[in-house]
């Protein structure tokens, strides 16, 4: 099999790659990268045998091929998390997705557990459009509306699993949770029991998506845009709003739109068009159906042969079901398909360097996320956890 060596192509606006800094950066020798695909392979494979049960490989949905043939679970963020923290067996968890997919790994993972990210510069954009100082400043902003408005209101945060640890430690420690895409629902619901007014990060989209489908009206869903003094809003809006969506997406799933939609259905008359609710509210309200990238999975294996399908995710997932189930027509919304620049950082030669070096005992690239962060971060977690 042919490895793909290219550099990765860039999906969206190059300002929104994610910022690592340049401490953070632990330079790959140059022999890696010039390896031969064929040699490359035999080295993993033989790595990954001696390391045994000690080790597990990981492989979001979202990863190349060149990648997934390696990895012992393939899955989305959450699942993949879970999974890995019940295989007590590996001590050594490597993790091929993105920064903040480690971090959850590692939280859930126990101290005993060693989470490593082959390239640390595969973080995502969208995490990164909410830091945890800025989600500061709109609490308290907020909690300072609240106190003027002579007529409190509780607020409860909720982060999407695409966050940064000490988002999801925030949450932990202000009674709010984490959500996925799959249990996005449950917890607004959940939100709702608890105070008046959900503050939902980083995705705007996912959170009007689900908003929408709860039946919350489109003018009471504000978004607070860090950059601007309320988040850009007056106090009435503020106060009648419900849900306050972060001003954060996905440039990989914002690249799908309604014209495409229409391509699509012209060209193929049958076709259902299902799609990610990180997808902005024209496009899902155009589609026939939304879901999670676990759920996408699901809905197509199970459909029945000869079904045709216009999907609105990530290209290398489409592209996977596509090769493996030739019985339906499937195929990607964008015709100028680009995967996930940040998820295409883990290259086969960043898999060999990291798992050569665990076998002489260097732990390259270990995400470890501090005990206080995770203690919060596993309690939002684990609320989660409980309504699943
Ligand atoms: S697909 Fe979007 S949300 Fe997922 S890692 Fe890439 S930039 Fe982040």
């Amino acid at each position: 099999m042919q490895q793909n060596t290219e550099l990765p192509p860039v999906c969206g606006d190059a300002d929104e790659l994610p910022r690592i800094p340049s401490y953070w950066q632990k330079e790959i020798p140059r022999s890696y990268l010039r390896m031969p695909p064929e040699e490359m392979h035999g080295r993993i494979a033989k790595a990954k045998a001696q390391l045994g049960d000690s080790l597990i490989i990981l492989g979001h949905h979202y990863q190349r091929d060149e990648i997934i043939r390696y990895a012992d679970i393939t899955g989305d963020s959450f699942k993949l998390a879970r999974e890995a923290s019940l295989r007590t067996q590996a001590r050594y968890v490597v993790f091929c997705g993105v920064h903040f997919m480690a971090e959850s790994a590692d939280i859930l993972g126990g101290p005993e557990r060693i989470v490593i990210l082959p390239n640390l510069t595969a973080g995502c954009s969208m995490a990164d459009m909410a830091s945890i100082s800025d989600v500061e400043d709109c609490w308290a902003e907020l909690k300072e509306c609240s106190a003027r408005s002579g007529n409190e209101f509780k607020l409860i945060p909720i982060t999407y699993m695409n966050s940064a640890a000490s988002l999801k430690a925030f949450c932990g420690e202000k009674g709010g949770m984490v959500c996925t895409s799959s249990n996005a629902r449950k917890a607004l619901e959940w939100g709702f029991t608890q105070g008046d007014k959900l503050l939902f990060f980083p995705d705007q989209h996912l959170g009007r998506n689900t908003g929408m489908k709860m039946g919350i009206p489109l003018d009471r869903m504000i978004l607070w845009d860090p950059e601007e003094p309320l988040g850009g809003n007056s106090i009435e809006k503020v106060l009648d709003a419900r849900l306050i969506l972060w001003k954060g997406h996905c440039s990989v799933h914002q690249r799908f739109t309604v014209d495409q939609i229409t391509a699509a259905r012209a060209r193929h008359p049958e076709v259902r068009v299902i799609v990610h609710p990180e997808c902005a509210l024209e496009v899902v309200q155009a589609a026939d159906e939304m879901g999670s990238t676990e759920q996408i999975v699901k809905r197509i294996t199970e459909s029945a042969p000869g079904t045709q399908w216009a999907v609105g995710t990530e290209v290398n997932l489409v592209n996977r079901i596509r090769n493996q189930q030739p019985d339906k027509v499937i195929f990607c919304l964008d015709p100028i398909v680009c995967p996930c620049s940040t998820m295409y950082r883990i290259h086969p030669a960043y898999l060999l360097w990291v798992l050569e070096g665990l076998l002489e005992g260097l732990e390259i690239n270990r995400i470890r996320v501090s005990q206080d962060i995770a203690h919060w971060a596993r309690a939002a977690l684990e609320r989660m956890l409980a309504l699943t």
